[in-house]
């Protein structure tokens, strides 16, 4: 375990992998540090704090041992949305604050939990789901997607992670923003992984970190890394974000510089992705979202095979996991996590994470709900009041 011990007014702070910070209030730690060492203490000691140190947010880490379901979240776990396409994700929080960013990461105003999963966990679960789906749907390649609410590769185990799915799945494939990748890292990865979704949404170094949020982001760095990717086993599809009015020539230039890098060698080189105002997003003044016929239009317009299709990719739909509760359904549960957002807090049942809305609930509640919302096995439910 690689961490940096700080040592506060009140607390001693140990930052683990960059990443995880545990906060232990400093009479305990002094009481403790006397029989046992740092690397107990921080697994071990019960009055500790956790959070994300990028993101300064609670973080609940979440291991097999905790009873804690990874299916019913859109934030951390697997999900199935009934194709031979699984999504894994891993964790949350992110070191951009992009200006459009879809889920409002990094520095955020409604984002308020992260989370992180145990990589056995995961990877059980997964090999779970790929078991059942390879029974009913014969001949299928499953494809192991890493995405998520946030940059993947912050999540310490990110390349253990790959290297084990890479044992079960036909296919494995992640996106990132790119920032924390380097060369060496894709030369170790290039055996593992199959493909990489590349966000970069302008060639010109002040607009992209406009577009970014972040002064400190280094364009350079990433045009680099997109032309490692290209010329590595790893597949690259360069997916930037169309924002009218920010980057509407940008997208062209990046059309141009992903042909001439040679991006998409088995699959598209590029994923444009159109803008869409989200209520829990980031959206920036002044933009006004294309419609999706316009957006088709444009990518039309602008070249061909640049539209995508689930075939491009070779997704076929694939027997989802069963659900485990039916709209309107009515139980009764006990609020046991912190939502991802103010007013939303978790419950678990039938090894499946239920995200109870608008309530004022605290942990340890009891609460009556009714199920609204059970697609894809995620699974919305109101306070009956
Ligand atoms: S890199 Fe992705 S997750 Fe991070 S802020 Fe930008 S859009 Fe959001």
């Amino acid at each position: 375990m690689k961490y940096k011990k700080i040592e506060g007014e009140k607390e001693i702070a140990f930052i683990i992998y960059g990443i995880i910070e545990v906060r232990i209030p400093k009479k305990v730690y002094y009481r403790f540090a006397r029989k046992y060492s740092d690397k107990d203490i921080i697994t071990y000691c019960p009055h500790k704090n956790v959070y994300n140190a990028i993101t300064k947010r609670r973080l609940y880490y979440i291991a097999e041992e905790n009873d804690i379901p990874i299916i019913g979240h859109t934030a951390f776990g697997l999900i199935d949305r009934g194709t031979n396409l699984i999504q894994v994700r891993p964790c949350t929080g992110c070191n951009l604050n992009c200006i459009f960013c879809s889920v409002d990461e990094g520095r955020s105003k409604t984002r308020v939990t992260d989370y992180m999963v145990d990589v056995d966990y995961l990877v059980k679960k997964f090999k779970e789901i790929a078991d059942y789906k390879r029974e009913k749907c014969k001949d299928i390649r499953i494809e192991a997607h890493i995405d998520g609410q946030g940059e993947p590769f912050l999540y310490p185990y990110i390349k253990e992670l790959i290297k084990r799915l890479h044992g079960i799945a036909d296919i494995v494939s992640t996106q990132t923003n790119g920032t924390l990748l380097t060369n060496k890292d894709i030369g170790e990865l290039e055996k593992y992984l199959d493909r990489i979704n590349l966000s970069i949404n302008s060639l010109d170094e002040r607009k992209a970190s406009l577009l970014a949020g972040n002064p400190s982001y280094n364009l350079n760095h990433v045009v680099n890394l997109a032309k490692e990717i290209a010329n590595s086993e790893i597949d690259l599809l360069i997916a930037p974000v169309w924002l009218p009015g920010y980057n509407d020539e940008d997208i062209r230039e990046i059309v141009r510089f992903g042909e001439e890098i040679g991006a998409g060698k088995k699959w598209k080189a590029l994923g444009i992705q159109k803008y869409i105002r989200y209520r829990f997003g980031r959206n920036p003044k002044g933009v006004k979202p294309m419609s999706f016929k316009r957006f088709y239009q444009e990518l039309e317009r602008m070249g061909k095979g640049l539209r995508l299709y689930p075939q491009d990719f070779g997704i076929v739909r694939c027997r989802e996991i069963p659900r485990k509760f039916r709209v309107g359904e009515r139980l009764r549960v006990k609020i046991e996590m912190h939502g991802r957002i103010r007013g939303e807090m978790l419950a678990f049942a039938r090894d499946r994470v239920i995200q109870v809305t608008d309530t004022n609930k605290g942990i340890g509640d009891f609460v009556d709900v009714e199920i609204v919302r059970n697609r894809h096995n995620i699974y919305v439910a109101k306070e009956i009041k």
